[in-house]
C-alpha cells in the first residue's frame, strides 16, 4: 500500500534552474516536510544548485533542521527562526561555521557571540508580518554598532503573501544603511524596482514555495487501489458502521499518516472562499465529504474520515469500479503531505 510521489526530474530541474537562472542572489528555502518533496531530497537538490549553479546558500526554518542542511549542502545555511538563547544555548551546531544565524535583539547577539565568538548573522526587520525582528530604531541602533563587522552578512525582512511590498521594503532600505538585503515574497518585477531604486545594494530573495512547487506538471501525486467492494442499498462499511445507497467501496492507500483527509487551516478571505467552505461543511454534516481521490473520473466522497494509512471511498451506482492494484491521482495540501516513496525519473 503506497502512496507515491513520481517526480519528472527533467522538468522539476528545469523549473528549479529557470527561477535560480532568473534570480540573482536566490537563497532556495529547504523546510518542514520539504515542501512535500521530502527535507533531504530539496536538500539534495539544493546540492545540485550549489554545484551547477553557484548556488551558495541555502535557507532552513529551524535549528533542528540545520544538521541535515550541513550535511547534504556543501554551502551556507541561514537558519531563519530567530537565535534565542533560552531555546538554542545547548545545541552543538551552534558551533559550526556554515551556519548563518538569525537575531533579533542586541542582547541575543551578544549572547550568540558569547556562545561562539565566530558566529556570521543576519539582523531581521520586524515587518508587518509581525513575526520576529526588530523595529526600526532597534536595528538601526543595532547595525550602527555592529558597524562594518564581517561577521555581519545583512538585513533579513519576511514579508507576507501577495504583491505590494515594494513601498514597505523602500521605507526599510532607506533607514537602514546597510547593502546586503535579505527578502521573502518579492515578484521578479518588485525585485528589479528595487534594484533599479537602491543601485548597489544586493537583494536576496528567499524563495521556497515558487521554486519547488511552480511547476505542477513536474509531479503527481498516485494512491494504490487496495480493495473493491460492492454494496447494496442499506449496506453499511467502516469503523462508523455509516449505510451506504448502494454502488463500491473502494479502499485506498492514503490516509492521515500521508497528511490526506487532514486540512491545513484555510484562511477563506473572500466570499465564494467562505461559500465553498459553507457548502463543504454542510456536506460534511450530511456525512459526505468530498475525498482528494479521482477515482473513475469523479472526486467520490469518503464513507468516513481516513484513518491512518488508508481511505474508504464511496463510489455511486452505476459508476465503473477500478482494478485492485491500479493507481489514482490524489490531490494534496503539499505543505502537510508524506508520501511513503518519492520516484524521481
Ligand atoms: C518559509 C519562509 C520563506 C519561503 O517562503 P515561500 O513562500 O515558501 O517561498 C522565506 N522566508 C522565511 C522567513 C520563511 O519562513
Amino acid at each position: 500500500m503506497t502512496v507515491t510521489l513520481r517526480v519528472d526530474a527533467a522538468r522539476w530541474r528545469t523549473h528549479q534552474d529557470r527561477v535560480v537562472g532568473s534570480t540573482e542572489g536566490v537563497v532556495p528555502v529547504a523546510k518542514g516536510n520539504g515542501y512535500g518533496f521530502g527535507l533531504g531530497l530539496v536538500l539534495e537538490e539544493c546540492a545540485r544548485m550549489f554545484h551547477e549553479r553557484g548556488v551558495a546558500m541555502t535557507a532552513v526554518g529551524t535549528y533542528v533542521e540545520s544538521p541535515i542542511a550541513l550535511d547534504r549542502f556543501p554551502g551556507d545555511v541561514l537558519v531563519l527562526e530567530p537565535w534565542r538563547p533560552s531555546i538554542h544555548r545547548d545545541l552543538a551546531v551552534i558551533e559550526h561555521p556554515r551556519l548563518v544565524h538569525t537575531a533579533t535583539s542586541r542582547s541575543d547577539l551578544t549572547e550568540l557571540q558569547g556562545r561562539n565568538p565566530a558566529a556570521r548573522y543576519v539582523l531581521e526587520a520586524l515587518t508587518s508580518m509581525m513575526r520576529h525582528g526588530m523595529s526600526r530604531m532597534a536595528l538601526r541602533g543595532l547595525v550602527d554598532a555592529v558597524g562594518d563587522d564581517p561577521r555581519f552578512l545583512g538585513v533579513t525582512a519576511h514579508l507576507p503573501l501577495g504583491t505590494g511590498h515594494v513601498d514597505e521594503v523602500d521605507a526599510w532600505m532607506r533607514s537602514i544603511p546597510v547593502d546586503r538585503w535579505f527578502v521573502s515574497h518579492l515578484a521578479p518585477e518588485e525585485l528589479r524596482t528595487l534594484g533599479d531604486r537602491f543601485p548597489g545594494r544586493v537583494i536576496r530573495p528567499r524563495i521556497g514555495t515558487r521554486l519547488w512547487l511552480g511547476d505542477e506538471t513536474a509531479f503527481r501525486v498516485r494512491a494504490h487501489v487496495l480493495d473493491v467492494h460492492p454494496v447494496a442499498r442499506g449496506d453499511r462499511a467502516g469503523y462508523r458502521q455509516r449505510q451506504l445507497q448502494g454502488g463500491t467501496v473502494v479502499v485506498l492507500s492514503g490516509g492521515t499518516a500521508h497528511g490526506i483527509g487532514l486540512e491545513a487551516p484555510s484562511a477563506a478571505s473572500t466570499m465564494r472562499q467562505r461559500g465553498i467552505a459553507a457548502a463543504e461543511g454542510l456536506l460534511e454534516a450530511a456525512g459526505k465529504i468530498r475525498s482528494p481521490f479521482t477515482v473513475s473520473g469523479m472526486r467520490p466522497a469518503f464513507v468516513e474520515p481516513p484513518h491512518m494509512q488508508v481511505s474508504m471511498v464511496h463510489l455511486p451506482p452505476g459508476v465503473p469500479a477500478p482494478q485492485v492494484g491500479t493507481e489514482v491521482d490524489v490531490r494534496v495540501r503539499t505543505t502537510i503531505f508524506h508520501p511513503d516513496v518519492v520516484v524521481v525519473s
